[in-house]
């Protein structure tokens, strides 16, 4: 087996890396802003993957872990919020016959989920859900060490499943999703709508709110804050509640941000799902971990997910 490419479109960075066989540490590695705003992002990664061609060996395979919804089947973007000249994008396609080596294309919480079950915090599980709490709530499943796709490849959109229907509005335009509770924005949202209906609370409307600055708050005693991310966790219960009696996992694995505030949220969590789960087996042995792999989960992700397509 020759040397692995692995690309990771970022919503600031677009990185790119070299992988040898059975080695996690790549032989040279390289990012770029994304500046997903501006059009050329494909030309740009081009250059990018161009520029980490090595001079000697072959390359054996491209791995992109690219924003969603996508179709991992075809290596098709449908249309990325965030990257708007890419509609119905042959993103796949495209490198592989740029390249002239296979290009396998997946979302980046299904990616960040492969590469924690196999280099991450996940190693040796066999049964692995993965959740990220950030701008929005991603999710990836492993079931039988194998990534679960389903028919469309759309499936473990996990963010969206409905916890409420009727709860807030999320980003996807539809009512009560995960999402919509329990990702840093949600959580803002939740602070402001509260204070405009009048809440006391250290935070005021004028401040520059962020999840971040909820978090600040609530560790130092703020009550509207600390019911801001009891609420997040609350709900957060409720969708594991439903990702354990579908997947009945070994591990759940969470990334992002909002999960960096710890027992803030992973205390209604962990009440939440345990008043909630219909049979205590499901708990049995089950563990619950931040994700091990960081920034590089996407990186990480694309190789493996080359290193189980070729
Ligand atoms: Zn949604």
């Amino acid at each position: 087996m020759g040397t692995i490419i692995a690309v990771d479109i970022g919503g600031t960075h677009l990185r790119a890396a070299l992988y040898e066989p059975e080695n996690t540490q790549p032989i040279i590695h390289k990012r770029i802003r994304t500046n997903t705003g501006e059009p050329g992002v494909y030309g740009r990664m081009e250059a990018l993957i161009e520029s980490i061609w090595p001079k000697k060996g072959n390359v054996t395979a491209i791995g992109v872990a690219s924003p969603g919804p996508l179709d991992p089947y075809t290596g098709y973007i449908l249309k990325t919020p965030n990257i708007k000249e890419w509609q119905n994008f042959p993103l796949g396609p495209n490198l592989s016959k740029h390249f002239n080596v296979p290009a396998f294309v997946d979302n980046d919480a299904n990616l960040a989920a492969l590469g924690e079950w196999k280099f991450g915090v996940g190693k040796g599980h066999h049964h692995l859900l993965y959740l990220t709490l950030s701008t929005g709530v991603g999710g990836g499943v492993i079931t039988d060490d194998r990534l679960l796709q389903g028919y469309h490849g759309l499936g473990a959109e996990l963010g969206h499943t409905i916890v409420d229907p009727n709860g807030p509005l999320c980003s996807c335009g539809f009512a009560g999703h995960l999402e919509s509770f329990s990702s840093g924005p949600a959580v803002v949202k939740y602070v402001v709508e509260e204070l405009q209906a009048g809440a006391s609370s250290s935070l005021k409307l004028e401040n520059d709110l962020s999840a971040r600055v909820v978090a600040d708050a609530a560790t130092h005693g703020d009550a509207l804050a600390i019911s801001a991310y009891k609420r997040a966790g609350e709900y957060l219960g409720i969708a594991v509640t439903n990702f354990l009696v579908a997947f009945d996992p070994s591990i759940v694995v969470f990334g992002g941000g909002v999960s960096q505030v710890g027992p803030l949220l992973f205390d209604a969590f962990k009440a939440s799902l345990q008043k909630r789960i219909f049979h205590p087996r499901y708990l049995e042995n089950l563990k619950i971990e931040m994700a091990a792999l960081g920034d590089d989960a996407g990186l990480l992700g694309a190789l493996a997910l080359a290193q189980i397509s070729i």
